[in-house]
């Protein structure tokens, strides 16, 4: 019987099974591939982490879990299907491999990119349609790209592709970016990244890889192709809340319903990360929500031995 299965080891997990290391807790750490550090891995350059300024997000993710390591936190690889609540109390964790008993459960599980559902997306992805820009970047030098996206994501991918690409449009549905105001700075200061506001994507076109991008203007209702060989969608985030859903409450659009002490309804269960409803998503509220966890979880437990 463990004290707290952490599912998920990207910064939320990584940071709560070092919390929860070091206050004595028999924890297990679950990830699904043995690649410790969730988005961080496919972020190119994280410039807003205090202290370790441009470090590169592959180096972030193995700094965490070396930290873990060397600190001899317990991890296992392992899909989770779903997680039980028993009687009186404690849940059961149920992965593929194996069923696994625990006072209490923290969901870490982040989230998944978000897809814009538009004719040829399906079918051009991985020949063409990308969700990783550091991941696949490297495939379109020399290349014309399209970002789709006004976030953070969507501009730190446009500026990474303009190091290599012959030319990036960035579309966005708006005429004003959702992006931090550096990294708008950045983009707009990139030659060969051309913005196309109040442009959405229609269709992706193609024979064996991604030929063209069909756009149309939203406010003129103007549509044209535009040649490209690849595209990347970046339109936001989708909570990996689905093995909780019968056991915890999740708004409208997937996210688990914790506050800052990161406690959900279900007594003994806690959200921590992208996956918990919250106004900031960075890697640094993700790592305040590690710890902040793991001190609801003590106090948790603390409460059901006196
Ligand atoms: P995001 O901030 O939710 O932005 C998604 C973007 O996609 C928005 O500009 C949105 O447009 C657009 N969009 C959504 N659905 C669309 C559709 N169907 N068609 C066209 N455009 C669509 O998501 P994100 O950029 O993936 O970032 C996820 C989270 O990680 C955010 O909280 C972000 O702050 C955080 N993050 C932070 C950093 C950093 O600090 N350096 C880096 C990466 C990510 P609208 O603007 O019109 O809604």
């Amino acid at each position: 019987m463990y004290d707290v299965v952490i599912i998920g080891s990207g910064p939320a997990g990584l940071s709560a099974s070092i919390y929860a290391k070091r206050a004595g807790l028999k924890a297990v750490t679950l990830e699904q591939n043995p690649m410790s550090g969730g988005q961080v891995l496919n972020t190119y350059e994280v410039d807003n982490y205090p202290g370790l300024s441009g470090i590169g997000g592959f180096d972030l993710g193995l700094k965490f879990r070396e930290h873990a390591d060397k600190l001899a936190c317990e991890f296992k690889e392992a899909s989770v299907r779903t997680v039980r609540r028993e009687e009186p109390e404690g849940f059961t964790v149920v992965t593929e491999q194996e069923e696994i008993k625990t006072r209490t459960v923290l969901a870490a599980m982040g989230a998944t990119h978000a897809k814009l559902n538009i004719p040829g997306e399906e079918e051009f992805s991985g020949m063409g349609v990308s969700y990783c820009a550091t991941c696949d970047g490297a495939f379109f030098k020399g290349k014309v790209t399209a970002v789709i996206g006004g976030g953070d994501v969507a501009v730190e991918d446009a500026v990474f592709l303009a190091r290599g690409c012959e030319k990036v449009y960035l579309l966005h549905r708006r005429d004003e970016l959702r992006a931090a105001a550096v990294l708008q700075k950045e983009v707009m200061e990139q030659p060969n990244v051309e913005i196309l506001w109040d442009t959405v994507a229609e269709r992706i076109e193609g024979d064996e890889q991604v030929k063209a991008l069909r756009i149309k203007n939203v406010k003129t209702g103007e549509e044209k192709s535009l040649a490209v060989d690849g595209v990347f969608v970046a339109v936001g985030i989708i909570p990996a809340s689905d093995i909780l859903k019968d056991v915890a409450e999740c708004d409208a659009k997937g996210y688990l319903q914790a506050g800052e002490d990161c406690a959900l309804d279900t007594p003994g269960l806690f959200a921590a990360g992208d996956v918990r409803k919250k106004k900031l998503r960075q890697i640094v509220t993700a790592v305040a929500d590690g710890a902040n966890a793991v001190t609801s979880i003590l106090e948790y437990l603390q409460s059901r031995t006196v």
